[in-house]
């Protein structure tokens, strides 16, 4: 084959796959996925029916689909996974689109990409590797065992992407799940289980193995947390969803809120720095737990690293335009070094949206606000989800350090450092402790957009497992042969 007709391949396979231009590389931003402005609706569910009136019917339904899979073989899971997969992709526009209509939230072209990430590269049956020993003592195998129904509290910031990413590691794992969406992503979160449910019914499996409550508010969610047929809960969302997860006396995987901090030090690429931040802050309009929330920037690259967000799609606002679109975008007046309560008007929506407040008009394509503020900014303490990204200066990358530690909240969630200081790296790896750190890239990369390793848009932080994949969802089982099977 000629080398022109091996790279066309080469690129119809990465792009099917997600895949992006590595890391490392500055440059403009490449082109986006092509999408359809308005996609059809997504299919029709056939096999509809498991979404129930009520949290006892969902689980009751859960149970029996659970039991059922108990008898059916292992390698069921897997092509039930393969079909979740397939129906995801299919279904990747047009779910995106519902989203992105019935939240208001983000932007569409990036929940397509979202969707897409997910349906790849959340990890599935392969990562149930059985361990085992063997001596004088006969041989000993761990293997992974379902918990049973999972109940999975989904947020609205990633309605379809986590029910896709929570399905597939959970079914892998061997359990049901009941999912409770966010009310205001009912429908899609909704559609999107029933899909799923119509993909493991097409490969074999039970149906309701993954179920929804229909009408999900606060009080199913906390019935679900309640409910004895329940073995497992999972939990994506914001503080109070998790201290409600942690109180409720059950087991659960508990994914909260983040507040990536950045700190970009004087030996980083700025060019890359600065692309690679934008990147990251704008990716579905600053909604996602992991997105870039505010920038240190050691003083003496500051202004370089500035132009460079401005070369790759931000736009700089001054002190007393901060101080306007501040008094919008916080519904309260945070005190300095506090975190302020966000305005849901403003809630993952365009950066021009923010900058037509304070009267500046700009097209869709400006994709972040920048802002430089004052270390103690409220704007640096709050998980703004939305495209304004505050900067501040430092003296050097230990105070960065410093004072991200401090922004972050004790998260633990993630960070990301630009630096080619191998002390600096690991200073601020082991200062910040987080689920995911990502040295020289995008945050996203730490999802395995770009950047290498699996995806989950489930990462538990408050309760360790970090990026979750199906041993997050299962039960490690000993299985003990005394002194027998040992072949050598
Ligand atoms: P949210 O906390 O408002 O809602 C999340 C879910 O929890 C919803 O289904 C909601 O109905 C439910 N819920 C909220 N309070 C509850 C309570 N007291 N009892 C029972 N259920 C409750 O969050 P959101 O606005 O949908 O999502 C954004 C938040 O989620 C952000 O803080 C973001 O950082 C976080 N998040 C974290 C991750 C992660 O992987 N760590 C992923 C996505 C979102």
């Amino acid at each position: 084959m000629e080398e022109s007709k091996i790279q066309s391949v080469i690129d119809r396979v990465m792009s099917e796959l997600g895949h992006r231009e590595p890391a490392g590389r500055a440059g403009p931003l490449p082109p986006r996925r092509p999408v359809a402005e308005r996609p059809g609706p997504s299919a029709t569910p056939k096999h509809g029916d498991n979404l129930f009136p009520d949290v006892d019917s969902a689980v009751a339904a859960a149970r029996k689909a659970y039991r059922d899979l108990q008898g059916l073989p292992v390698s069921l899971r897997e092509q039930m996974i393969a079909h979740i997969r397939r129906t995801m992709r299919e279904n990747a526009q047009p779910l995106a689109h519902e989203a992105w209509q019935e939240t208001g939230m983000g932007r569409y072209e990036d929940k397509v990409e979202k969707v897409l990430l997910n349906a790849n590269k959340a990890p599935g049956v392969e990562f149930l590797d059985t361990g085992a020993w063997s001596g004088d003592g006969g041989l000993t195998v761990v293997e992974f065992a379902p918990y049973g129904v999972i109940g999975s509290i989904i947020p609205s910031t990633n309605p379809v992407s986590t029910v896709t990413c929570n399905s597939i590691s959970m079914v892998s794992a061997g359990n049901a799940v009941v999912f409770n969406a966010h009310p205001g992503a009912k429908a899609c979160s909704n559609r999107t289980v029933q899909l799923v449910n119509d993909a493991i019914v097409e490969a074999g499996g039970p149906p309701n193995l993954v179920c929804a409550v229909a009408e999900p508010t606060i009080d199913t969610a906390g019935a679900l947390m309640g409910h004895k047929g329940v073995n497992l809960l999972t939990v994506t969302g914001g503080i109070g969803v998790v201290r409600a997860a942690i109180s409720s006396g059950k087991r659960a995987v508990c994914a909260g809120p983040g507040i990536p901090p950045v700190v970009v030090d004087e030996t980083a690429d700025i060019a890359q720095a600065g692309r690679d931040i934008v990147r990251g802050a704008s990716f579905d309009n600053n909604i996602i737990c992991t997105d870039e929330k505010e920038v240190f920037a050691v003083a003496s690259i500051a202004d370089d690293l500035k132009r460079a967000m401005c070369a790759n799609g931000a736009v700089e606002i001054d002190a007393r335009q901060i101080a306007a679109l501040r008094r919008s975008i916080f519904t309260d007046r945070p005190e300095a070094g506090r975190h302020g309560t966000m305005n849901k008007k403003f809630i993952g929506k365009n950066a021009a949206v923010l900058l037509k407040e304070i009267g500046i008009e700009a097209g869709d394509e400006v994709r972040l606000v920048l802002a430089e503020v004052e270390q103690d900014d409220p704007l640096i303490f709050s998980e703004q989800m939305m495209p304004i990204l505050p900067l501040t200066r430092v003296r050097d990358a230990y105070e960065g350090i410093e004072r991200e530690k401090a922004a972050e909240h004790g998260f633990r969630h993630t960070a990301t450092m630009h630096s080619k200081h191998l002390d600096h790296l690991r200073r601020m790896a082991r200062v910040m402790d987080c689920s995911i750190f990502v040295k020289n890239g995008v945050s996203y990369d730490g999802l395995g957009y770009g950047g290498e390793g699996f995806c989950s848009f489930t990462i538990a932080s408050p309760t360790g497992e970090g990026i979750t994949n199906p041993i997050s969802f299962s039960r490690i089982r000993r299985c003990v042969l005394k002194d027998s099977f040992r072949i050598v």
